[in-house]
Order: structure tokens, then sequence, then C-alpha cells
């Protein structure tokens, strides 16, 4: 029996560990905490929202007195802590929410697992989610390891390195146990449409411009979202106390090829000859403090957890573009809400 709580949960990776947490261990009662912001959507787990084992709380993060309530109410044993602020691109317009979610929230997290853990720390772990953003940008060689120094760029990166940092503090500092994962780009079903893949994915379906930044020379090794979820279970039960392990695809691609490689499959799915949609390619001012190049060595995790990608990423992207072509209602739920306002902010661009 373990009462897991996990942060963030009706997000785009939340859903998707929920709801294999939720599915593989019967005995784990899973409480799913969220305050459901713009990129938070219940709908993500409607298939087990009537499951036993799962109860959804409406909360944030950075309400230190609602949240003891909930490890006191929910007699929380164990913290999977995936809610943030997640696009780097909000992060740039507004960095204050980015500070207060990812950084005061993860300290409110943090401050109420020893508070009520009490130095009880037998079966117990608070379970950080963080990305490979925070060791900041490669040049052509060379990969993130988990003893890269840290060199975090955007305003998101920075307020995710300051979290990893709090979190280890707690550790060397309480003993309290915890664990810290940073992962490569996910892509999959129920991302928020502005991230680059379903955005993408939308435009081309709809056939709106493809805004490109710079000239689409940035690397980022992407990974099936299950992949990382898969990954989270295995570091969650078997990952040593203390450590931080790196999760990514071995997977990199050049922005412009990997929007080739979705043109050429959303085109093939709507029975376009191939390449009709390069046309919507739009070459837009780069991002400010745009990071060349991300790429994660995973061979800890691999050698000493066992732990593999277990899709190659064609088979993923195929996938991911047939569920976002079949979940119409699901987009359109999603993008009626502000986000078509923010969109046209953001890229100028109806
Ligand atoms: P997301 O934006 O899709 O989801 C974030 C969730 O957190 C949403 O459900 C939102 O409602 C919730 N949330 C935000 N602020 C909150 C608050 N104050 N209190 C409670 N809930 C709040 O993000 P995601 O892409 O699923 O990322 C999840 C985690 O994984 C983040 O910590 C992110 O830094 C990390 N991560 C993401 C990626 C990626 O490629 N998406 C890669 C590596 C690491």
């Amino acid at each position: 029996m373990k009462n897991i709580l996990v942060t963030g949960g009706a997000g785009f990776i939340g859903s998707h560990l929920v709801r294999l947490l939720v599915n593989k261990y019967p005995n784990y009662s899973i409480i799913n905490m969220d305050v459901l912001t713009y990129a938070g959507n219940l709908a993500n787990l409607k298939d087990i929202e009537n499951k036993e084992n799962y109860t959804f709380v409406k909360c944030d993060i950075c309400d230190f007195e609602s949240v003891k309530n909930i490890f006191k109410k929910y007699k929380i044993d164990n913290v999977i802590h995936l809610a943030a602020e997640s696009h780097v691109d909000r992060s740039i317009k507004d960095p204050f929410s980015f500070a207060q979610t990812n950084v005061m929230g993860t300290l409110s997290l943090l401050q109420t697992a020893k508070l009520y853990w009490n130095e009880n720390y037998e079966n117990k772990l608070f379970y950080h989610v963080s990305t490979d953003e925070v060791y900041g940008s490669l040049g052509k060689e060379g990969f993130f390891t988990e003893t890269t120094a840290y060199d975090p760029h955007s305003p998101y990166s920075a307020s995710k390195a300051s979290s990893d940092h709090f979190v280890r503090a707690f550790q060397d500092t309480y003993n309290l146990p915890t664990l810290i994962s940073n992962c490569s780009n996910n892509y999959g079903s129920y991302q928020f449409p502005e991230k680059l893949i379903p955005l993408f994915i939308n435009n081309i379906k709809n056939n709106k411009p493809l805004p490109v930044y710079g000239k689409g020379e940035n690397v980022r090794d992407w990974l099936f979202v299950n992949d990382h979820a898969r990954a989270i279970d295995v570091i969650f039960h078997s990952g040593k106390l203390g450590e931080t392990y790196n999760i990514g695809g071995f997977n990199e691609w050049k922005n412009i090829d990997l929007i080739k490689v979705i043109i050429k499959t959303v085109d093939k799915y709507l029975g376009r000859p191939e390449g009709t949609s390069e046309k919507l390619i739009t070459f837009v001012t780069d991002r400010a403090g745009h990071d060349l190049r991300y790429a994660i060595d995973s061979t800890k995790l691999k050698d000493e957890l066992g732990w593999e990608p277990s899709l190659q990423f064609e088979e993923g992207i195929d996938k991911t573009v047939k569920w976002y072509l079949e979940n119409e209602d699901w987009l359109q739920n999603v993008t009626s809400r502000d986000y078509s306002k923010y969109y046209v902010e953001m890229y100028n661009t109806k």
C-alpha cells in the first residue's frame, strides 16, 4: 500500500503517469493534486476517473495550508511532483508566475513533506520531475550527463534549476528522501497544443502557417511520453535515494527535419500528396536566448535500472499524429479556451 500524491496530474505528462499508476497498481491510492491552469485538463483522465484507487483534488501547490491539509487527510507517504508552469515562451513573457509555481510551489511541497513526515522517513519518498533544460545548451558534440553543471538560460529553466536545488538542499539538510529525474522533450497524446508537435499537427490540418524559430537549426532530443511515464515508474520504485537520473531517447532531431516528418505523416493521413504542406513553413524571429542543442545521455538509467525507450521515433510520431487527428473533440475543447488569443499574441498570425 502507498498513498501517492501526484502533483500536476491533469497536465500532459502527469495524466499519462497517473493513468499508468492507477491501472498498474490497484493497491496504491493515487491522489492527483492539480489547480487546473490552462494546461490542466481533467478530460485527459476520463477513462480512469471512476477507479477506486484514484482521487482528484483541486489545489494550488503554493497554498501551503491547503497542501498540509491534503497530506493529513490522505496520509500521503510518497510524492511525485510534476506540477509546473512548463512553456518556455510563456516564461519569457511572465517570469514571475514561473518563479512562483516552480520554485515557491516546490518549496511548499518540500516543507510540507518534511513537517508531515516529521523525520520518520521509512517508506517515504519525494520524487521531483525535472527537465534537461537546466543544463543549458550544447554545441554540436557531447551529451548532458547527471554531473553536467547547471547553466539555465530561460526563466523556465532557471525556475526548474532552482527547484532542483531546493530538492537537493532538503535531502542534504534534513535527510528528506528524494529523487530527481531530468528528461528531454516529450511528445504524444494530450499535450497542450501550444507545444511544437501538437501545434504543428493542428496547423497542418487547418492549412495554417507553421511558425519555425530562426532557421529551424535547433536540436532537441524527443521521447514518447509513455516512455517517460515508464521511466518515472522505474525510478520511483528502484532509484537510489538522493540520486539524479537523466531520461532521454538518444533521438536527436533538428527542428526543421522534425517538422518535415510531421508534415509527411499528417499529409499521409489526410490523403494529401507527399510534401504538400511544406509550403506552410514560415520562418519567424528566433526565440530570445534560444538554446542550440539538447542531448541527454541516459546510460545510467539503462545500466542501473534497466530502462530503455520502447518505441522508434517514426512509430511514436505516427501514433501521435493519428491520435490528434482522431481526437478532434479534445483539440476543439482545448483550443476554444483563451488559447486562441494567446496564439495570436505569441506568433502575431491568425
Ligand atoms: P503541463 O503544462 O502539460 O502540465 C502542468 C500541470 O501542472 C497542469 O495540469 C497544471 O494545471 C498544473 N499546475 C500548474 N501550476 C500549478 C499549481 N500552482 N498548483 C497545482 N497544479 C499546477 O506540463 P508537462 O509538459 O506535463 O510537464 C510536467 C512536468 O514535467 C513539469 O514539471 C515539467 O517541467 C517537466 N518536464 C516536461 C517536459 C516536456 O517535454 N513537456 C520534459 C521534461 C520535464
